[in-house]
């Protein structure tokens, strides 16, 4: 499988950024019609989900709870002072898979592909994979 790298230059600390169509336009690129797409973040403190994106809220209510459950600040041993940023990126993970099916993403109807950042702003990348068959 070839992987190709996508660059995702961030906008602000934390932010759900949606990367659907960034996504599919690599599928469209390969000209694959069934098969399987990976995504990869290879950061530590930023990771992918794969959610709601037809209502901004539902976005802003995932980064708001992680937030909650992860405060920036606390018993942190980590020097860089974004221990929170790395806890976060582990809770949402590092890969999602997305079948490939008639030429498209099977995403559900109201499904898109988030990069989820968490110590932005950067100029980040993710890796896209997609196989036949
Ligand atoms: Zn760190």
């Amino acid at each position: 499988m070839k992987w190709t790298q996508v660059e995702v230059p961030t906008g602000s600390r934390t932010q759900l950024l949606d990367i659907t169509k960034i996504v599919a336009g690599e599928l469209a690129k390969t000209g694959v019609i069934n098969g399987t797409c990976h995504v990869y973040m290879p950061h530590t403190t930023a990771g992918l989900t794969i959610n709601e994106n037809a209502d901004p809220d539902v976005a802003r209510d995932i980064l708001s709870w992680l937030a909650r459950l992860v405060p920036v600040t606390g018993d942190f041993k980590h020097a860089e002072g974004n221990s929170d940023a790395h806890i976060k990126a582990s809770l949402v993970g590092f890969s999602v898979t997305i079948p490939v099916i008639d030429g498209r993403l099977a995403l559900g109807t109201w499904q898109g592909v988030y990069f989820c950042e968490f110590d932005g702003p950067r100029h980040r990348h993710v890796l896209v994979g997609i196989t036949s068959g």
